[in-house]
């Protein structure tokens, strides 16, 4: 049987819970077992779909075409198993799967309540499909004291019930914040939250203090007293400079041995720390950088572009360089000052979007990098930008553009059911696909002598998707005379999925999110293949 890890967290939010969930994955992972991780979002979207990336950071996709939130996307880099649909509930996905319930009549004219039927729900859904895993990692989004997580805690309380304490542990993860003007380090508020916790029937078995320093002993001997944990199990995670510092510093503390002892349960093999000393010492230490731009409407919050970060900073560790994102607001961009921004850059990355705002920026960028044979590489959003400034400025197509945010141009993006609507048949297949998103993986076919037939090394891909419109395959002839090629295409030659053009050192378009595949010990080919063109260019 499994064995349950539950993670809450206390006194301020963003201390860091996904990132120790997945670094504690990793090392029991590379202790021989087998490991799944779950995120519980107590609020009430359905999903983070619609959620701005404003509000939320970025929307992580996974194979099966889940939108989630974006500590999905740390979970599956750091351990490498493949996120599913079901791992990751909202209060909204729970109260709705209920109340369909409800409206059904299941409950057999019992009054519904949070506690059983809210709380029932919360516990199938920690259970479902684990039978094989050694062990399950649950998050729980957002912080003790909140009243959406109650009913979450309250569920977990129930479950370790259920399964027996000794199959279920409570990690606590708390600020420990030092205060300059005092030179002094307080526990005050991990002893509230503990407190918190406590008053709702969860005795932690492990706390995890985020602090600015190394925290003193006498400091954790008054956690554990205090809280009512062992002072080994006192475990500090101090700021670190790169994220890859996680999984070694948690070791360091013996998270992973702590939580083996717990369970009573012997280290199948030595915990491998080479992979992750490796990148660190290639990020730390590396002089040379190269400068990306990544130019879109969501520049200003950290998170927003998480996956692609991660992603670029992957292509920058297999090609020994550091990689220096500079971020420019596309909505700020004026043409008139493309020049001068993008001075200094090697490489320029159009991310995924959505809406008009911004767009002029993008394609005057994209302008630049064509013409300036600067490396480009466009994402879904980017790509359809690509095509529509090649359609303008090449093909000489001036009213070319996205039914996405203009109904009277030219749609050479658009959705697949205008085409139809237009007479122009494109499809050969009756398949609506119009007002849903295309979401989770699908394979392409790639062009013989591509580009990136070379950069994949492979005939046949599989990439995530999250986007509704397509570029319009009836155009596709007219690009490639004039020398943008269609190298990607599904696998019925009905949508484009990669263009590439020919004369330039490095530019190509991406119908998918291929930031969400890229792993540190894996970097995604096409931002390894990137950054090497990028490094090619120009580098200091
Ligand atoms: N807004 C575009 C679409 O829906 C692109 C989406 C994206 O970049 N993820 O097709």
């Amino acid at each position: 049987m499994a064995r349950y890890i539950f993670v809450t967290g206390g006194v301020v939010s963003s201390l860091g819970k996904g990132l120790s969930s997945a670094s504690l994955a990793y090392l029991l992972q590379s202790r021989g077992f087998k490991v799944r991780l779950r995120k519980l979002d107590p609020y009430l979207n359905v999903d983070p779909g619609t959620m701005s990336p404003f509000q939320h950071g970025e929307v992580f996709v996974t194979d099966d075409g889940a939108e989630t939130d974006l500590d999905l996307g740390h979970y599956e880099r750091f351990s490498g198993v493949m996120a599913k649909k079901t791992d990751n509930i909202t209060t909204g996905k729970i109260y709705s799967d209920v109340l369909r319930k409800e409206r059904k009549g299941k409950y057999l004219g019992k009054t519904v309540q949070v506690i059983p039927h809210i709380t029932d729900r919360i516990k199938e859904f920690i259970k479902h499909d684990t039978s094989k895993e050694d062990f399950v990692i649950c998050e729980i989004g957002g912080i003790v004291g909140d009243i959406e997580s109650l009913p979450f805690v309250e569920a977990i309380r129930q479950f370790a019930n259920d399964v027996g304490k000794k199959n279920a542990l409570f990690i606590h993860l708390t600020l420990v914040p030092y205060l300059k003007a005092s030179d002094e380090i307080k526990t005050k508020p991990t002893q509230h939250s503990v407190k918190e916790l406590r008053s709702i029937g969860i005795q932690p078995d492990i706390i995890i203090c985020r602090s600015e320093r190394s925290i003193p002993l006498e400091h954790r001997k008054k956690i554990s007293l205090f809280c009512n944990v062992d002072i080994k199990n006192v475990i500090e995670t101090v700021d670190v400079k790169t994220i890859y510092e996680a999984p070694i510093s948690f070791a360091n503390e013996k998270l992973d041995i702590q939580v083996l002892n717990y369970f009573k349960i012997k280290s199948r093999k030595p915990c491998n720390l080479g992979p992750w000393r490796k990148i660190n010492k290639i990020i730390l230490n590396t002089k040379k950088q190269v400068n990306i731009a990544i130019i879109g409407k969501y520049v200003d919050l950290k998170d927003a572009y998480k996956s692609l970060d991660e992603a670029l900073t992957h292509g920058g560790i297999d090609n020994n360089i550091k990689v220096k994102l500079v971020r420019i607001d596309s909505e700020k961009l004026k043409p008139s000052q493309i020049k001068s921004k993008l001075n200094n850059i090697s490489g320029i990355l159009i991310p995924g979007g959505f809406g008009k705002r911004g767009t002029s920026g993008k394609i005057e960028s994209i302008r630049f990098a064509r013409v300036n044979k600067i490396p480009f590489l466009g994402i879904c959003y980017g790509m359809q930008m690509a095509i529509i400034e090649f359609a303008r400025n090449k093909l000489k197509i001036r009213n070319a553009t996205s039914s996405e945010f203009d109904k009277k141009g030219i749609s050479i993006i658009g959705l697949m059911n205008e085409w139809n609507k237009d007479g122009i048949k494109i499809k050969g297949t009756d398949k609506d696909l119009g007002g849903t998103m295309r979401l989770g993986s699908y394979d392409a076919k790639l062009k013989e002598n591509s580009l990136v037939r070379k950069i994949y090394k492979s005939k046949i891909i599989k990439e995530r998707h999250r986007h509704r419109y397509e570029v319009n395959i009836s155009y596709k002839e007219k690009f490639e005379k004039n020398g943008l090629i269609f190298s990607g295409l599904s696998p019925d030659n009905t949508l484009p999925e990669i263009v590439e053009l020919k004369n330039h050192p490095w530019f190509i378009g991406v119908q998918f999110h291929p930031e969400f595949k890229s792993r540190p010990f894996n970097p995604h080919p096409l931002f390894s293949s990137f950054i090497k063109a990028a490094k090619k260019k120009y580098a200091k």
